[in-house]
C-alpha cells in the first residue's frame, strides 16, 4: 500500500465509504475491528481528525491523544478485557511497521499475548 493510498483508507472507513465492524464512535474518535486480527480482540482506535502518527498527534493536540487512549479503555470495557489485561500499541514509522498514516492505536487482548520486539 502506498502512503498516498494509506492516507485515505481510515478516512474512508470513518466516512462509511468502506465497511468496517464498528465497536464504538463518539465526537472525536472512531473504533473498529482490524481486518487481520493478531489477537482474539484486535480493535483500531483512530481520531476522526487525521495526524500521520502519534508523535504528530501528541505535539499538536494532546487532548485528542487523551481521547484516543480513553476510547481504547472504553473498547476494553466493551470487549470485557479490562481485568484480564490488554495492550495498546501505536506503530510509528517504517521500522515499527506502520502502514496506514492516519494515527491509530491497536487495542489487543482477549488471550495471553506474546512478547513483542524484533
Ligand atoms: P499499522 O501497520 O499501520 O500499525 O496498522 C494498520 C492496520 O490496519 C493493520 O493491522 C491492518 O490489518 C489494518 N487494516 C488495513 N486495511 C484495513 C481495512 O480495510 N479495514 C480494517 N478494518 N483494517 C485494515
Amino acid at each position: 500500500m502506498s502512503e498516498t493510498d494509506a492516507d485515505t483508507l481510515f478516512e474512508r472507513i470513518i466516512a462509511g465509504e468502506i465497511p468496517a465492524d464498528v465497536v464504538h464512535q463518539d465526537e472525536t474518535t472512531f473504533a473498529f475491528r482490524d481486518i487481520s486480527p493478531q489477537a482474539r480482540v484486535h480493535v483500531l482506535v483512530v481520531p476522526r481528525k487525521r495526524y500521520r502518527n502519534v508523535a504528530e498527534l501528541a505535539a499538536a493536540d494532546p487532548q485528542l491523544l487523551g481521547d484516543v487512549v480513553a476510547t481504547a479503555r472504553k473498547v476494553a470495557e466493551l470487549e470485557g478485557i479490562v481485568e484480564s489485561g490488554y495492550r495498546v500499541v501505536f506503530n510509528t514509522g517504517s521500522d515499527a511497521g506502520q502502514t496506514v498514516f492516519h494515527v491509530h492505536a491497536h487495542v489487543l487482548g482477549g488471550e495471553p499475548l506474546g512478547l513483542f520486539g524484533a
